[in-house]
């Protein structure tokens, strides 16, 4: 049998992220839950080894370079060497231009874009030795613009040129690197959109399922299952794409 992969999930412990971390575990990965919240991390984890899988939680803000470098280092020590890097982890500071202030632009960029280039930094190396990787940027349909979400659409757009260019100079290492772009997904993400515009989540739900063609919304579990087929070992060939996961199409 060939040797275990082990992947990093960024925003690991609810949401997509958690989704994510099951489905890569389910696929055979040895799986590391990074996230903010060293507790919620363990706890995910720890569900994961229930089942019989490897798995670490691992508590890492991505914006920061120094925990970052410790939480791959620790993953390294105690997985291996990762080289499956799911960029997850996001945040959501929504606002008109007018009366967005610099740190609500800075926070959703030092989470999307600096944790992303952060976290797929510490971990190259070990693709490029391996000569194996895949990495997989969750962007968002807000890329192609979204009222209130200057920094959110800007950020999400960001992430699609930096897995394009990562495809372009990681592919002769046998890495690939793409971006899921979700629709609408019920998470706690939309439920505080929800709460943000007054309106209560059930109602929210069922007026966006109404604008999607598929005629509902998306869970996590959709887009987990977009991320296991990116990152599984017979992607090799599907690098530099943004797969849009939003129930109708989208460019
Ligand atoms: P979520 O439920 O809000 O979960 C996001 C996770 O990221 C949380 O566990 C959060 O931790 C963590 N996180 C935030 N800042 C972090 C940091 N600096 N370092 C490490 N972890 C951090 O979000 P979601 O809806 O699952 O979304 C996951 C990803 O998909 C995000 O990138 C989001 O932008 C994207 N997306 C979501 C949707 C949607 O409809 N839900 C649509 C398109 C794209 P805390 O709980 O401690 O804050």
């Amino acid at each position: 049998m060939s040797e275990q992969r082990v992947a990093v999930v960024t925003g690991g412990a609810r949401g997509i992220g958690a989704a994510t971390a099951a489905r890569l575990a389910r696929d055979g990965r040895a799986v590391a839950v990074c996230d903010l919240d060293q507790t919620a991390c363990e706890e995910v984890a720890a569900e994961l080894v229930a089942q019989g899988h490897r798995a670490l939680g691992v508590g890492c803000d991505v914006s920061d370079a120094a925990a970052v470098e410790a939480a791959v280092a620790r993953v390294s020590a105690e997985l291996g060497a990762p080289t499956i890097v799911v960029n997850n982890a996001g945040i959501i500071r929504d606002n008109l231009l007018f009366k967005m202030s610099v740190e609500d632009w800075d926070s959703v960029m030092a989470v999307h874009l600096r944790g992303a280039f952060l976290m797929t930094k510490a971990c190259q190396g070990a693709m490029v030795e391996a000569k194996f990787g895949r990495v997989v940027c969750l962007s968002s349909t807000s890329a192609q613009g979204n009222r209130g979400q200057a920094n959110y659409s800007a950020a999400k757009a960001g992430l699609q040129g930096f897995v394009k260019t990562l495809a372009i100079e990681l592919g002769r290492y046998g890495v690939t690197a793409n971006a899921v772009a979700p629709g609408f997904i019920a998470t706690d993400m939309t439920k505080a959109t929800a709460a943000r515009i007054g309106v209560s989540f059930e109602d929210f739900l069922t007026h966006a399922a109404k604008e999607i063609p598929v005629g509902r919304v998306g869970y996590p579990e959709d887009i987990a299952a977009a991320i296991g087929y990116l990152t599984s070992d017979e992607a090799g060939f599907v690098s530099g794409q943004v797969l849009y996961v939003a129930g109708g199409p989208k460019d």
